[in-house]
């Protein structure tokens, strides 16, 4: 899909504001500082469209942004953040889980997960739970530029073996917004699934 249009809509607290013109959403998770807001700004090929900062955990809201006219990309809170108190991490908890088991136009999630380390705790409940709720998953391994070819070759492998890729609807995807890799394929696996 060639990206002509990217708009950011809103960032929602409650349902209420959720939109409601019925397009297909795809949820982005994983951990503070992964690499959600360069990924987002990548594959709609704009700067800032998505804020990226080195503090993590700023996101603390769904944030929804509208492609093409013709789908939602909806940022999820950043997980693992140590800075938010337990009862504000808690409520973020509670919306996000409100979301992805209630929203009807919700059509797949993407999980990022930092290609040079191990999914965290965190990853693997958000796999696990997105598994039970019979989401479509796109596992995304982010910054895959920082790895050695070698790393690079193997990097299926060592994630698969704390996610498990091979469970129907999981997909796995190397990307890298500094190398702009497979921003291509992340597009095909959208559109297969809208
Ligand atoms: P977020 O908290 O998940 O939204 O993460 P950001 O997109 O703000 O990125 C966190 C940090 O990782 C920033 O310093 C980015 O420049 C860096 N980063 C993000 N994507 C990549 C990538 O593909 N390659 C490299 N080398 N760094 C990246």
């Amino acid at each position: 899909m060639k990206v002509t249009d990217s708009e950011f809509v809103i960032s929602a607290v409650s349902e209420k504001q959720y939109p409601n013109d019925d397009l297909p959403e795809f949820a982005l998770a994983g951990r503070s500082n992964v690499g959600k807001s360069s990924l987002i700004n990548t594959i709609v090929n704009r700067r800032k469209l998505a804020r990226t900062s080195q503090q993590p955990g700023k996101t603390q809201t769904l944030n929804f942004y509208k492609v093409n006219n013709l789908l939602y990309l909806v940022d999820v809170p950043g997980y693992g953040y140590a800075k938010v108190s337990k009862k504000q991490r808690e409520k973020f908890g509670e919306m996000i889980q409100d979301y992805l088991e209630t929203r009807a136009d919700l059509k797949g999630l993407v999980l990022l997960v930092d290609a040079r380390h191990d999914p965290t705790k965190d990853d693997i409940s958000m796999f696990e739970y997105a598994q039970y709720l019979d989401i479509p998953i796109l596992v995304v391994a982010t910054k895959m530029d920082k790895l050695k070819k070698m790393e690079a070759s193997q990097i299926k492998q060592k994630i698969g073996k704390s996610l498990n890729l091979k469970r129907k609807n999981v997909s796995f995807l190397p990307f890298s917004s500094v190398a702009k890799l497979n921003v291509d394929k992340f597009w095909d696996w959208i559109e297969a699934h809208e």
